[in-house]
């Protein structure tokens, strides 16, 4: 199970029919494959972080409940957390170099929803599971949790559909999507 923090809901949903749920068939070989899976991203990011990033992403289990992380997280400081934020893609200061978050409870959530967001997930418009690597640019990102959609045609056609709308400027918000794991909370 991830462990995603779940927000307030969207206040669009441009599109009815695509925030029905889907529930695959639920398998136990499945869980334990993921949670391998999670052990791998986990190892990449290890790989590819110096050691003051590292306290961070070490500090971090998936095997453990949000709470437990964000505690964990929390007690690395703000130094390595600011390490780990910019390898993850975040950044941490303004050109200023001013902070861009108010503590670090907020800085190591969003750590967990950036290290969450690299975990696979199921595209509920094509229904295969994907996974976006770090450095990757998704077409869309989840407005509750930042992952990022899959790169699909079904994707990519939803985009499409959805361009003359915002190309009119009638979505200040931009295009609401929901990850599978959002939905299913929703
Ligand atoms: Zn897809
Ligand atoms: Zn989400």
């Amino acid at each position: 199970m991830d462990q995603r923090k779940h927000r307030e809901a969207p206040q669009m949903q441009p599109e009815k029919k695509a925030l029905i749920p889907h529930s695959p068939p639920f398998e136990e070989g499945d869980v334990e494959r993921r949670r391998v899976e999670k052990k791998v991203v986990m190892g990449e990011l290890l790989n590819n972080s110096e050691p003051t990033a590292r306290r961070v992403i070490t500090a971090y289990n998936p095997d453990q409940k949000y709470k437990v992380n964000l505690k964990n997280l929390k007690a690395c400081k703000a130094a390595p957390l600011e390490a780990c934020a910019k390898l993850l893609g975040l950044a941490p200061r303004d050109e200023d170099n001013k902070k861009l978050y108010q503590n670090l409870g907020i800085l190591s959530d969003r750590i967990i929803l950036k290290i969450e967001a690299l975990f696979e997930i199921d595209c509920d418009d094509c229904k295969e599971t994907y996974r976006n690597k770090l450095g990757d640019t998704p077409p869309l990102h989840c407005r509750l949790c930042l992952q990022g959609s899959h790169g699909c045609e079904a994707i990519q056609k939803k985009l499409e559909a959805y361009k003359p709308i915002v190309d009119a400027g009638d979505t200040p918000t931009g295009i609401v999507w929901l990850c599978h794991e959002c939905l299913k909370h929703s």
